[in-house]
């Protein structure tokens, strides 16, 4: 039987992300494989939408005899089984306009073997991974030695680049003042509440 590595990135922002955690990890081990590293959680502040909820993310190395489709089906149903919500994040984004929302758990496939796959479901290595440090900090802590086949670099040292470009944007944010303090969304809250 042919096994696959693949890395995976959990992450949420809303409810116990913590407890989630566990319970994905325990759901990847009986339907994914063998899951064989489990970075720390990391906490960050939300990327590309406002809101006062920080994430908390965790990367995971399955071996698995899936294919790449087939494990984003099993990914889908634990996300899913985990509490996210498409229908409250739908919602949060018609109110906010922002292009992403607050999620109970979001599973990304960062990577699957060296593959490049490119289909109307899956794009691996997956689009962001290299630019977002939230992202690349938990997966460099379980496989800073692969290799991005786009890109050809190690994930270690495009962890190191984004959060250098990560620290001078915070820097320069600084410099300029305090104007870039994000309002608080009284609401945030309340959308745990929603029941759709
Ligand atoms: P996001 O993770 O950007 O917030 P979603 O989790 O809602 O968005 O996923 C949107 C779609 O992205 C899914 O329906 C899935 O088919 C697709 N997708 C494409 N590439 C990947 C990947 N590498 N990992 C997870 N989902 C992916
Ligand atoms: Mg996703």
């Amino acid at each position: 039987m042919t096994t696959h590595r693949a890395i995976l990135l959990a992450g949420g922002n809303r409810g116990d992300v913590a407890a989630a955690m566990t319970f994905v990890e325990g759901l990847l081990s009986e339907r994914a494989g063998r899951v064989t590293a489990a970075s720390r959680l990391y906490e960050s502040e939300p990327w590309g939408f406002e809101c006062r909820n920080r994430f908390l993310n965790r990367a995971f190395v399955v071996e698995t005899a899936l294919g790449a489709e087939q494990l984003l089906d099993v990914t889908q149903q634990i996300e899913r089984e985990a509490g996210r919500n498409g229908m409250a994040e739908a919602l949060e984004r018609a109110c906010t306009g922002e292009r992403y929302a607050s999620r109970t758990m979001d599973i990304d496939m960062i990577l699957y073997d060296g593959e490049i796959i490119d289909t109307p479901r899956l794009t691996v290595p997956h689009p962001l991974f290299h630019v977002r440090p939230f992202a690349l900090r938990p997966v460099c802590e379980v496989a800073g030695d692969v290799i991005h086949p786009v890109l050809g670099r190690t994930v270690r040292e495009l962890c190191r680049e984004a959060c250098e470009a990560e620290e001078a944007e915070r820097r320069r944010a600084e410099a300029c003042g305090g104007d870039n303090e994000k309002p608080l969304r009284l609401w945030d809250d309340d959308l745990d509440d929603l029941s759709i």
